[in-house]
């Protein structure tokens, strides 16, 4: 019996390089041994994103398209929307009525998230009153979302370990009062290289840095020629510090086979960043080539990316409304 994974990204615009990297390389990898679900969260977008609900209809398509783009296979996995599936919105609630409100107060990953919308100023608990039920409840919705599918195995980043340890809380407690039908879900925290934006500092779509996977070759090789280099490399006379230079890294990810030689190079004032940037961008546009291959497959066909989400949702809910039967039952309430 091959064990269940879930994993889940919100759907908040296209998926840039450090999304393929850290997340989406791990879950292709995953698809071959695990039972999976890869689930496009579009109603936490909403617990951040209300204001602007109207774009996550687009979204959830770009992420869809990157998804399969990158490689994960609908005949392996149930691929498919989150809203697709009502039954994790029954068991949110029903996790609710059991789910204390410090263990969501506590939440670092929820308390930074507020920050970062300027819900909330200061570090202290006092502070969550200000910000909306939904956004509080997140890591309930999530639980739900992972325990529908009893899975064994959660890939995630580490900002999302605390979501996780309420997950397994959640399930510990349900077993105790009602009935012991959930596992506790553990984490897979991949080992991956660092992607750093294209001014050098984290890969973010709030700094405006990204390299998205759909970008096309021009916009790829603008966007590295305007790259970040080592700072203390003013001239093309002066020797260079590939290990602080943000290209560098990228060398060593997509042309890792010349990266030694590069490594020289720079330290020896051989090549020039012009070139060198000029190097990094193909290799990078090649290795998107099947992904970029793909996408247009898809794009050719839109009503296929209906079906495989569709599709993906029929297998979801086969599971997750067996699995409600199991938790009406287990409350004895109905
Ligand atoms: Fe960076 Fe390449 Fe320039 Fe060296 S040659 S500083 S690795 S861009």
């Amino acid at each position: 019996m091959k064990k269940t994974i879930l994993s889940g990204m919100r759907p908040t615009g296209k998926l840039h390089l450090g999304n393929l990297e850290g997340a989406l390389r791990q879950w292709i990898a995953l698809q071959d041994e695990y039972n999976c679900f890869w689930m496009i969260a579009d109603w936490h977008a909403l617990t951040t994103g209300y204001e602007n609900a109207r774009e996550i209809k687009d979204n959830v398509i770009q992420v869809a398209v990157d998804f399969l783009s990158a490689g994960l296979d609908p005949e392996k996995s149930a691929i498919f929307r989150q809203s697709a599936v009502k039954e994790h919105a029954e068991l949110h609630l029903l996790f609710s009525m059991i789910t204390p409100t410090p263990w969501l107060i506590r939440n670092p990953t929820i308390k930074e998230q507020a920050r970062e919308m300027g819900l909330i100023g200061g570090e202290g608990e006092e502070e969550m009153v200000k910000i909306n039920y939904g956004l509080l409840g997140y890591p309930v919705l999530q639980a739900a979302d992972i325990l529908i599918y009893k899975a064994d195995f959660v890939p995630v980043g580490k900002d999302q370990l605390s979501h996780l340890e309420i997950t397994r809380e959640i399930a510990r407690r349900f077993n105790y009062l009602y009935k012991p039908i959930f596992p506790e879900p553990q984490p897979i925290i991949g080992e991956y290289p660092l992607i750093l934006g294209i001014d050098g500092r984290k890969m973010s779509k709030s700094y405006d840095n990204c390299i998205f996977i759909s970008d096309s070759p021009d916009v790829i090789r603008r966007k590295i020629a305007n790259m970040f280099t080592d700072p203390q490399r003013i001239y093309r006379s002066d020797p260079g510090h590939p290990e602080e230079c943000p290209v560098f890294l990228y060398q060593q990810i997509y042309n890792q086979s010349a990266s030694a030689q590069i490594k020289e190079d720079c330290k020896n004032a051989k090549i020039g960043c012009v070139d060198c940037k000029r190097i990094c961008a193909e290799a990078l546009i090649e290795r998107l080539a099947p992904i970029r291959a793909k996408r247009e497959e898809l794009e050719r066909t839109p009503s296929l990316l209906t079906e495989i989400l569709q599709e993906g949702a029929r297998k979801a809910r086969e599971v997750a409304s067996r699995t409600m039967e199991e938790v009406r039952e287990a409350i004895g309430a109905w």
